[in-house]
């Protein structure tokens, strides 16, 4: 059967907030394919559609819905919940269980009052404002692209797809909300002892503090259950950062016999098959492996051509937009939300790419939208971050860091930077807060 024909019966499309969409049985087509168009319009509401929901995609689509009531909403996301990166290191080793991970989607969907549609988004067709889906065309006036990340396997391995493939089946990252947690988790358990290596992604990446949370933590489990075993960590950057004493304390204090941080280790080569790595730094040999490849935006941002150029014409690997307004460059009906973001600024490039970002950009972006369909002058907002890391499970302890944003006098946005270096059990209690109250502000529990 051919793809375009494929016929999808009702209950392949998960759609929430089916009240708001009066008849959609009846507006639908017979047979539906990629190439009909779904989810019919509400009269002449203004249509904002969100291309994942994660961290940024779901507070954008809450906020839009309360700054906005005449709005119609919808969100396309691919996966059939909600799995939160932020807290799952320590899911990793038994400190939070899977429930406090993993969420149903149709609730805040349905508290909010937007539409949520399990599907993949393949494309757009910008020029006619139409996203492109696996169970067809969805129409736009406004459009956020929130879809996280992506792993650069090429980088490594250009198209040797056998050693693609094997990477990720064998040594998975596990930086992207999939099975390859599941896969992490048991790698952890059966862990029997021996070298694991962990390649940390080149900056900018995915929360830059939290491979060596993941680190500490496996540490930790190593050590209680008096496992023979040695994390090396291979380190493209100059030194441990952000939160580098506290990172060091805990390595030298905790972990002196397991943690290795090798700096200035960038990847050359991966030999997958033979478990052999080559860096700036030196060769080194694994029994077990945690490979990180540099990361880059989502496909989305790829199929939307909106992926910004550097000077000599080389795709950054980011969005190109506007760094105060979030829109991207050239189109103003496109907006960015998360990790997928461009650089901001020369002072200190990307905001972090953190949980706490993407929900906060995902609120101003919802504002600057509400302003503008109001008719009023869009202001430019600014975020700021804060991160926990566990470094210890028991007893357990936290060390964090804190970004904060100004604007100079000159337009650039500028960066200050705050580590909590002293490992305390009472940033463990304000970080259980933090993941609470965000979960509340877009899960709606
Ligand atoms: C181990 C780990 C620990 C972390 N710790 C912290 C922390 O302590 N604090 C913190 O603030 N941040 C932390 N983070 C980072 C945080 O998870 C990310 O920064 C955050 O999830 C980014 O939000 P996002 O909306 O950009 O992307 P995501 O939350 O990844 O959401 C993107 C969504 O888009 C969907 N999607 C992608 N492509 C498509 C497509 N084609 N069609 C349909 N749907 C699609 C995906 O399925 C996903 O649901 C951590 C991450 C990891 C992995």
């Amino acid at each position: 059967m051919k793809r375009r024909n494929f016929l999808i019966t009702p209950p392949a499309v998960a759609l929430a907030g089916t009240a708001a969409l009066p008849g959609l049985a009846q507006a639908a087509p017979a047979v539906i394919t990629p190439q009909s168009r779904i989810l019919p319009r509400e009269g002449s509401k203004p249509r904002i559609v969100i291309c994942g929901g994660g961290w940024g995609g779901l507070t954008a689509a809450r906020y839009l819905r309360e700054l906005i009531p005449n709005s119609d909403v919808v969100l396309l996301e691919r996966n059939a919940s909600f799995w939160s990166g932020p807290m799952s290191n320590k899911w990793l080793v038994d400190v939070v269980n899977t429930d406090f991970l993993n969420h149903d989607m149709l609730r805040p969907a349905n508290t909010y009052g937007y539409k949520l549609l399990q599907t993949e988004v393949t494309g757009f067709e910008r020029d006619r404002k139409l996203v492109r889906t696996a169970h067809g065309l969805v129409e736009y006036d406004y459009l956020i692209l929130s879809g996280g990340i992506r792993n650069d396997y090429e980088a490594w391995f250009g198209n040797d797809q056998r050693a693609i493939d094997h990477t990720r089946m064998h040594f998975p990252s596990a930086y992207i909300p999939n099975a390859e947690m599941f896969a992490l988790k048991r790698k952890v358990k059966e862990f029997k002892g021996g070298t694991l290596v962990m390649t940390l992604p080149p900056p900018p990446h995915r929360c830059p503090p939290s491979p060596y949370e993941r680190a500490c933590l496996i540490a930790w489990h190593i050590k209680k259950n008096k496992i023979p075993g040695k994390i090396l960590i291979l380190d493209p950057k100059p030194r441990v950062a952000p939160i580098s004493m506290g990172y060091q304390l805990a390595f030298q204090e905790l972990y002196p016999d397991i943690i290795t941080h090798v700096p200035n280790a960038r990847v050359q080569e991966v030999d997958p098959f033979n478990k052999r790595i080559k860096t700036a730094a030196g060769e080194f040999k694994f029994d077990d492996a945690i490979l990180m490849p540099p990361h880059q935006a989502a496909d989305m941002v790829w199929h939307a051509g909106l992926i910004g150029k550097d000077a000599s014409g080389k795709p950054t690997g980011w969005a190109d937009m506007h760094p105060r307004l979030f829109q991207a460059n050239g189109d103003d009906s496109v907006y960015f939300v998360g990790d997928l973001m461009g650089p901001i600024s020369d002072q200190f490039g990307h905001y972090p790419k953190s949980g706490h970002v993407a929900n906060y950009v995902g609120r101003i972006v919802a504002r600057n939208i509400a302003e503008r369909v109001a008719g009023k002058p869009v202001i430019a907002r600014l975020p700021d971050n804060l991160c926990y890391m566990m470094v210890n499970a028991e007893p357990q302890e936290e060390i964090s860091v804190k970004f904060e944003y100004e604007v100079d006098p000159t337009g650039k946005v500028i960066q200050t930077q705050i580590d909590m270096d002293v490992r305390n059990e009472d940033m463990v209690k304000e970080d259980f807060a933090w993941a609470r109250q965000k979960f509340q502000d877009f899960l709606a529990i």
